[in-house]
């Protein structure tokens, strides 16, 4: 079946005590035994499973082409989990443009543990190759990345992984199965933040791990779930399938909306570069049209000035809400260097964009009064 039809009904079914079509929220804790003392519908605490959880999980598990899925309470819940199941002394590799995210789990929970984590730029196969050590054991991808939407190879890296007889895993937060599939391409676990687009209305926080084979780090992240509890609660998981009912269709419309903003964002005066992997400029365009269908809904920009030029045209935005994430209805903007902090190497005159289910011609009407504004309608910085 192709993704539209697992989108809608893969991991569902009528409820067969009720004929409900829409999924019951099962928020009973605890399910009883039977006479003989085994759990007939094999559930026995909500913790350890729950049919709404199984349910996603069948759901996610199908959308990507996967062998078997684990929900936990957000997408970092899951990335902390993955880094839990390395041995002490094992050497991870991940982009040095990594989600910020994960770098903070890094250097704040995973301080004093003994991990060994190199920072590479992932679009250079050279680079990926040469710095693998003999205790590698993760290498971690995000393509496109964020937020300068760099495109990685996938399969590049995924022979590299293998031939190093590491885990490779790709974080699919910004693509989705519907714009990208990581298991085509070799990679072994893929990793959503269920809080952006597969959640979809910016409601629910949760995240998900998908495997293509049983492996031994799936199954630590299986123990950190149900014994280490990191679990979603019954009506995240109900709110999350939800969103991914209409997934395909939401994707649709959030990428061709991004195309017709990038190209706008292009040819304007105020705008220094844009980045977008659609655009035929964008260094990663050819890999990005081999390895996605369509190119996404994130873009961003950099501002002609300096941070005071980016932060006005933020200030003047209507249509646009000054908000972190992605993935809703609602279109974001968020200047990423002020989230990242001193240390960071996104440009200060830069801006993301999340392009939400608006019209795409009212959302270029607003970025046109933002900039003219900054550049006194001249086309020149005032
Ligand atoms: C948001 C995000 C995460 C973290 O997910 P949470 O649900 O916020 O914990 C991880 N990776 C990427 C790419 C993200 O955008």
């Amino acid at each position: 079946m192709r993704i539209e039809t697992l989108a809608v009904h893969a991991g569902r079914s009528i409820d067969p005590s009720s004929g409900a079509v829409t999924p019951p929220i099962h928020l009973s804790t605890t399910f009883e035994r039977s006479k003989n003392g085994d759990y007939p519908l094999g559930f026995s605490y909500s913790r350890e499973d729950n049919p709404n959880r199984r349910m996603l999980e069948e759901c996610l598990g199908a959308l990507e082409g996967g062998k078997e899925a684990l929900v936990l309470s957000s997408g970092l819940a899951v990335l902390t989990a993955v880094l839990q199941g390395l041995e002490p002394g094992d050497h991870i590799m991940v982009p040095e443009d990594v989600y910020y995210g994960l770098r903070q789990v890094l250097h704040t929970v995973f301080a004093k543990w003994p991990l060994e984590v190199t920072y590479v730029d992932m679009t250079d196969l050279n680079a990926v190759r040469s710095a693998v050590r003999p205790t590698t054991r993760l290498i971690w991808v995000e393509t496109p990345s964020n937020p300068l939407l760099k495109i990685s190879d996938l399969a590049g890296i995924a022979e590299i992984a293998r031939k190093a007889n590491a885990i490779s895993i790709c974080d699919g937060t910004f693509t989705t199965p519907v714009v990208q599939q990581p298991f085509q391409y070799g990679i072994d676990m893929v990793t959503h933040s269920t809080t952006k687009y597969l959640g979809g209305h910016s409601d629910v926080v949760g995240g998900a791990l998908i495997t293509r084979f049983d492996n031994y780090l799936f199954e630590r992240v299986r123990n950190a779930q149900r014994y280490g509890g990191a679990v979603p609660s019954p009506f995240d998981c109900w709110l999350i399938l939800r969103g991914v009912s209409t997934l395909s269709c939401r994707m649709r419309a959030h990428l061709e909306s991004a195309s017709a903003i990038a190209v706008y964002l292009k040819g304007h005066p105020a705008v220094e570069h844009v980045y977008y992997p659609g655009l035929p400029d964008h260094s990663g365009h050819e890999l990005a049209s081999r390895q996605m269908a369509g190119f996404g809904g994130m873009l961003s920009f950099q501002v002609r000035g300096a941070r005071e030029q980016a932060m006005a045209v933020a200030a003047n935005l209507r249509l646009f809400t000054r908000a972190t994430s992605l993935g809703g209805p609602h279109s974001f903007v968020e200047h990423r260097a002020s989230i990242e902090g001193p240390d960071t190497k996104t440009p200060q005159n830069l801006l993301r964009l999340s392009i939400g289910l608006e019209n795409a011609a009212d959302l270029i009407a607003d970025l046109d009064q933002a900039l003219s504004r900054v550049t006194g309608g001249t086309g020149q910085l005032v």
